[in-house]
């Protein structure tokens, strides 16, 4: 099991999905979940601060996950949401349901037994793999990159149309919004620090299953 942690366009999803690849594992991305939780909430009109309201809402509902490296997907309710969850209002408001404790109670429980379910082993991605769902993981690494690169890629994956000042918000903020519950500043102790600043996706990819047991 490989476990990866970044912050916001640090390039972890990308990594992940070639590292799972490489190895022929399956590809769990965290961050979708908490996101189809989110999209599920405001698809119910749920006021986002009723804490207790969301977690039931969450606790109740069925998540359809495909954990294949090339074509991840993700169902809520029946609904596929794997479009849907990458919507800017979506980004917006995921942080509000990520730092609500139930809710991930609820999706730490069903992050593990995902993991616990695939037979040839899982690339996690997220916040708190390495430290919470997986610190057991035989291989954790926390994936950094200066600010700028990461508002630059994360404006490269959205395209010309979008406004460079907006990202750079969208990107920082959730760092801000997401640091309470998510200590991705310092790596846990057994945790490697892969800086991808400089780096492009095959060396990253590469660096990361350089540290994978043979
Ligand atoms: O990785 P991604 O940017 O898609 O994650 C969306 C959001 O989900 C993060 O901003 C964070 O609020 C939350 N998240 C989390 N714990 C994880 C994965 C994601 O709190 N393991």
């Amino acid at each position: 099991m490989v476990a990866i942690d970044g912050p916001s366009g640090s390039g972890k999803s990308s990594t992940a999905r070639g590292v799972a690849d490489r190895l022929g594992l399956a590809f769990l991305d965290t961050g979708a979940m908490y996101r189809a939780a989110t999209w599920l909430a405001v698809h119910e009109g749920l006021d986002l601060a009723d804490t207790d309201a969301v977690a039931a809402l969450v606790r109740a509902a069925v998540f359809d996950i495909a954990l294949d490296p090339a074509s991840p997907t993700i169902a809520v309710n029946g609904h596929d949401v794997t479009q849907a969850i990458r919507a800017p209002e979506v980004s917006a408001a995921v942080s509000a349901v990520a730092t609500n404790l139930d809710v991930r109670a609820d999706l730490v429980a069903r992050q593990r037994r995902l993991i616990a379910d695939a037979p040839a082993g899982v690339v996690a991605e997220g916040r708190d793999i390495t430290t919470v769902v997986a610190p057991d993981a035989h291989v954790r690494v926390l994936l950094v990159a200066d600010p700028a690169a990461r508002v630059a890629r994360r404006q490269a994956e959205l395209g010309t149309a979008v406004d460079a000042a907006a990202v750079t918000d969208q990107v920082i903020r959730r760092d801000a919004d997401d640091s309470t519950v998510a200590q991705f500043h310092d790596a846990a102790p057994g945790v490697t620090v892969v800086d991808s600043t400089h780096l492009d996706l095959a060396q990253v990819i590469e660096a990361i299953c350089e540290l994978a047991p043979g």
